[in-house]
Parts: structure tokens; C-alpha cells; sequence
């Protein structure tokens, strides 16, 4: 297995997990870890990362892809309620050919309101606040 595939201890979800790095937490239990995307695509795109060590979708165990869903699923629900979005796109991006910037497993959470253009992947930073105010929003929702 060449080096480039090999788990990353000190990448920024790795770090954020073990709360290292900040971040607007919505949700945490013991499969799984979720918060908002610094560089949103759209208000409240929440990131939904599993607590095992893993790359993408091709490291996952099989039989850790049920809890871990559940998770993505109970997330989901609480951004669609929280953001009041009338849908949702789930992404997932995988290797950096697949357009993957972090390489700790995650789904992207995108609420979507009908005419309202996603914006573009890891383009521009929010403003702090509105993050937290995003946070406060879907955390309530649950
Ligand atoms: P990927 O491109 O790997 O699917 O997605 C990585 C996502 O992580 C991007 O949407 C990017 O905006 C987000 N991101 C990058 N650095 C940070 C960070 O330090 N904190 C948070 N919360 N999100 C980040």
C-alpha cells in the first residue's frame, strides 16, 4: 500500500476529534462526531465524521457502516429541522482524484431550498458568528 494511503493521525478531523482544533459542534456520541463545515456550501453544511480512523468509504469496516449511518441519518434530520431547508444533498467526496481534502471519512449535509445554487466546494470562510449561530440552530432541532 503505498504511503498516500495509509491513515493520517494529525489530519484536521483527527485533530478536531480528539479537540485539538475548535470546531461548531452539533451532535457527538460514541460512533460518530458531527459539526459545521468552516467553508459552507450552503448555510448549516454540516460534516458528519465517524470516530474510527478512517480514510473514506474503501477503509470503512462493513459492519461499522450501520452505526455510523444511523448517525449520518439522525444528523440529517436535525439540519433539515434546525436550517428549516425544504431538502437536503448528502456528498461524499473520495481520494483526492474524487476531489477529498481531508482524508478522515466524512458525508457532507447540504440543506438545499428550491433556486438557491450550492456555492462552491471550500471556497470562502464564514464569519464565526454565523457558524455559531448555524450551530445553536440544528443543536436545538435534535
Ligand atoms: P472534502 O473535500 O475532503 O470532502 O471536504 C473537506 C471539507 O472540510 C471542506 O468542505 C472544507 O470546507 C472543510 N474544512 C477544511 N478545513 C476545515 C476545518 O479546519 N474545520 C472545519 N470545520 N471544516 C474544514
Amino acid at each position: 500500500m503505498p504511503d498516500s494511503d495509509i491513515y493520517q493521525p494529525d489530519n484536521i478531523f483527527a485533530r478536531i476529534l480528539r479537540d485539538e482544533l475548535p470546531a461548531h459542534k452539533v451532535f457527538e456520541d460514541e460512533v460518530a462526531l458531527a459539526f459545521l463545515d468552516v467553508m459552507p456550501q450552503a448555510d448549516g453544511h454540516t460534516l458528519v465524521i465517524p470516530k474510527l480512523a478512517v480514510r473514506g468509504v474503501l477503509d470503512m469496516p462493513p459492519n461499522a457502516w450501520g452505526p455510523y449511518m444511523a448517525r449520518v441519518q439522525k444528523v440529517s434530520a436535525a439540519v433539515k429541522k434546525g436550517m428549516e431547508a425544504e431538502g437536503l444533498s448528502l456528498r461524499q467526496f473520495e481520494g483526492a482524484a474524487g476531489g477529498q481534502t481531508v482524508f478522515h471519512l466524512h458525508f457532507h449535509i447540504l440543506p438545499r431550498w428550491a433556486g438557491v445554487a450550492l456555492r462552491r466546494h471550500g471556497d470562502a470562510m464564514e464569519k464565526d458568528e454565523t457558524l455559531k449561530a448555524n450551530a445553536a440552530k440544528i443543536r436545538a432541532a435534535f
